[in-house]
């Protein structure tokens, strides 16, 4: 299947489901983004800010960019003048550097947090009791150039479904219960990213609004 053939019968599969797709491109030649761009494709995702910067230079403006994967604080800068999407915010320090990296570039930068699912112990990540105290402090409710737009998870590499199941279940009954304790009013607060080339499928049965796929679109990394 070529990436013309993966784009499309992605976007029509998600489309039923309302689900935003976001083609993670990282690693993959920027020809392999034109050739998505040209299915339809305009949110893509990277993990890495260089190559981000790289590949927003080099590719159609009307792409929306996402970065995915860990950010470090000293690198927010070469993004807040682009970026649509950080994924990834699992700091205080780090939201306020895009803050004010945010302000400086005169301009709202939209994120998600975070949020640590896995029984791993390398994945990045706030846990559901950091969330609340990082939403309930003084500091958070200062930002005024950052905007939250709901959360992120990744699930365990494992091949029990039943687990990945309920790490994705218990992340969505979270946003639910956020979404109603502090967001009410706000229906900007409506992202829940869950879901990769191996278990987008379930993520969605379990409430995911956005899919993060690299393999499946551009073939084996
Ligand atoms: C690489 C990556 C993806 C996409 O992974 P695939 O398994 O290729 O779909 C999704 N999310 C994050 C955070 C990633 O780093």
């Amino acid at each position: 299947m070529s990436i013309t053939d993966n784009i499309k019968r992605l976007k029509s599969e998600l489309d039923i489901a309302n689900v935003t797709l976001v083609a993670v491109s990282k690693t993959k030649p920027i020809s392999d983004l034109q050739e998505a761009y040209d299915a339809g494709q305009r949110v893509f995702g990277e993990n890495q800010v260089q190559e981000l910067v790289e590949k927003h230079e080099a590719l159609p403006k009307d792409i929306e960019w996402h970065l995915v994967g860990h950010l470090q604080t000293n690198k927010v800068k070469y993004i807040a003048p682009f970026i649509s999407l950080i994924h990834s915010v699992d700091s205080l320090k780090l939201l306020q550097e895009i803050n004010k990296q945010a302000e400086k570039n005169k301009r709202v930068i939209d994120y998600l947090l975070q949020v640590y699912i896995a029984d791993e112990e390398t994945k990045y990540g706030l846990g559901f009791d950091e969330v609340i105290e990082l939403l309930r402090s003084e500091e958070f409710a200062e930002l005024k150039n950052v905007r939250i737009r709901g959360l992120m998870g990744i699930a365990t590499n494992t091949d029990s479904e039943k687990q990945i199941k309920e790490e994705f279940y218990e992340l969505d009954t979270f946003f639910d219960g956020i979404t109603q304790s502090y967001f009410r009013k706000e229906d900007t607060f409506d992202t829940l990213s869950m879901g990769m080339s191996s278990d987008y499928k379930l993520a969605i049965e379990m409430g995911s609004t956005m899919v993060r796929l690299g393999s499946t679109i551009f073939g084996v990394r």
